[in-house]
């Protein structure tokens, strides 16, 4: 067993039940953001979903002393050179509700024949010292002319992904989990797990430990 946690680089509860309950077989501890005092916002002022989740993985590892892991992810959108992009979460504004959001990028694609978008989602999981591993992962659709469904969040309701004819908001959890960015990204992860367990291992021996 590892001599010591991983840090999820997350304080959404969601995120993290989600990550504990997928990964519960396997001897390791996980601690989030949650259980620790208030540390510093990592800015995520990357240009790719990789370089944000790096970062954040990293930063946290750094300023905590032990290893951690944060995901990173977002739309990109064909016909808009790639917007909304890194700012998925902020494209209508910095506190824009998924709803704005939503409404502006229909807008943005109002009259375009090239509806192809796709989501996308990196995972890294870091030292202290800097090291990382990386997994990513993509899911290919197109952007709805309207709304539909109301499960899921953020651009779900205008992402519709061909092979089950539905927007992912039409979609149970389970169904978008087998399908999405995210639920293959955390997939690969656990199918390498062990690996990834023994590559924290060497790269702690290599490292002090810090408090
Ligand atoms: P984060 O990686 O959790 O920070 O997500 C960034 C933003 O990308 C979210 O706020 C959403 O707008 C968008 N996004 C990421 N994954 C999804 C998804 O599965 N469905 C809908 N929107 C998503």
């Amino acid at each position: 067993m590892l001599d010591r946690p991983i840090i999820l680089a997350t304080r959404n509860g969601g995120k993290i039940k989600e990550f504990e309950a997928l990964f519960a077989d396997f001897d390791v501890r996980f601690q989030s953001l949650n259980d620790f005092g208030p540390i510093p916002e990592v800015l995520e002022d990357g240009t790719t979903f990789e370089e944000n989740a790096y970062k954040k993985a990293s930063q946290t590892a750094r300023m905590l002393g032990f290893p951690a892991l944060a995901d990173d992810s977002g739309l990109v959108v064909e016909a808009l050179g790639g917007d909304p992009g890194v700012r998925s979460a902020r494209y209508a504004g910095d506190d824009a509700s998924d709803e704005e959001n939503n409404r502006k990028l229909l807008e943005a694609m109002e009259g375009r024949e090239d509806r192809r978008a796709a989501f996308e989602c990196a995972i890294s999981i870091a030292v202290p010292r800097g090291p990382a591993l990386t997994y990513e992962a993509q899911c290919q659709g197109e952007i709805a002319r309207a709304p539909a469904g109301t499960n899921g969040f953020g651009y779900d309701p205008i992402f519709f992904y061909p092979p089950l004819g539905k927007t992912f908001a039409e979609l149970t959890a389970e169904e978008k989990n087998r399908v999405s960015h995210r639920g293959k990204a955390m997939a690969e992860l656990r199918r390498e797990f062990d690996k990834v367990l023994l590559w924290l291992e060497q790269r702690i021996r290599e490292e002090p430990f810090q408090l």
